[in-house]
């Protein structure tokens, strides 16, 4: 390079030229390093979160990927696994729960007038009396289906965790085999599968009790006889679900003060039989109704 380029025209056009470009270029490599950096980080933390949501999911699985000790409780307690029929069309399944009361009888009066069968999800710890025994002995040679609805109902106890759900649903079972020598292999939770008290354990309750075999129901009509005043109120509550059914599972309420559930019967069964809706009872043979659930 000749020292003329120095300080000469030539130079002083070349360096504005370089100047002219890297004023240009400079601005857009940083802002696309800067653009590059702040996407890794967001995928990073997309991973970050996609791991928490997995790692909360299953927070409840044994660290060591061994069986839950749970399993090896009641060797005795496991009910045949059953093949599932085809799910029964244009039928209504009455469901009562909480009994055996000194309302059951009268339900049973009723049922027996219009020759329908129907479920009883009972309470082991009321079995005490001979006229629950009795009551119980009906429902049985009256063609009705008998489930478990635990031991004690006692939903903090019951719902402390797996443990004490089977220990809890152990009693009833062996009470209910003592007294009618049934082996009974359907249940209801109390206040269904999911409710506010089970909420930290139920996925592996309800997975617990189906691998033994047990089949529970949850119920897609309720009744409303919690809340409702009156038979009418009842009635008209049933049959505005039932309207978009095929197949009701409905929940009524077996207790001592729940005579408009025995006044709401008569009326309802004989819209649903108007209608052509057949009555059956719930076995562990027919696809149970359940609420969904995402573990
Ligand atoms: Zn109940």
């Amino acid at each position: 390079m000749n020292e003329k380029y120095w300080g000469s025209v030539i130079f002083f056009k070349h360096l504005f030229i370089s100047g002219f470009v890297l004023i240009f270029t400079l601005p857009i490599g940083v802002a696309l390093y800067f653009w590059h950096v702040s996407e890794a980080t967001s995928k990073e933390l997309d991973h970050l979160q996609n791991n928490k949501s997995q790692t909360v999911r299953h927070a409840a699985a044994p660290v060591s990927g061994e069986s839950p000790e749970y399993q090896k409780k009641y060797p005795e307690l496991y009910a045949p696994v059953k093949k599932k029929q085809a799910i029964a069309e244009n039928t209504a399944y009455l469901t009562f729960d909480d009994g055996p009361t000194v309302l059951t009888e009268y339900v049973l009066d009723v049922l027996k007038k219009y020759h329908i069968k129907a479920t009883f999800f009972i309470i082991g710890e009321k079995l005490k009396t001979p006229s629950t025994h009795r009551v119980v002995k009906r429902i049985i040679d009256e063609g009705h289906s008998l489930g478990i609805h635990t031991d004690s109902h006692a939903y903090r106890k019951i719902y402390a965790s797996v443990d004490d759900y089977l220990d809890d649903f152990a009693k009833a079972h062996e009470r209910i085999r003592e007294l009618t020598g049934q082996d009974t292999h359907i249940f209801r939770f109390p206040g269904g599968s999911i409710n506010t008290y089970n909420g930290d354990i139920y996925p592996q309750l309800i997975a617990e009790m189906t691998r033994r075999g047990y089949v529970y129901f949850d119920w897609n009509i309720s009744s409303g006889d919690c809340d409702n005043k009156t038979a009418s109120a009842v009635y008209n509550n049933v049959m505005k679900q039932a309207d978009k059914l095929t197949r009701s599972v409905i929940l009524f309420h077996d207790s001592a003060d729940k005579s408009i559930t025995l006044s709401a019967l008569p009326k309802l069964i004989e819209s649903f039989q108007a209608k052509g809706v057949q009555f059956g009872t719930l076995t562990s043979e027919m696809y149970p109704v359940t609420f969904g659930y995402r573990y």
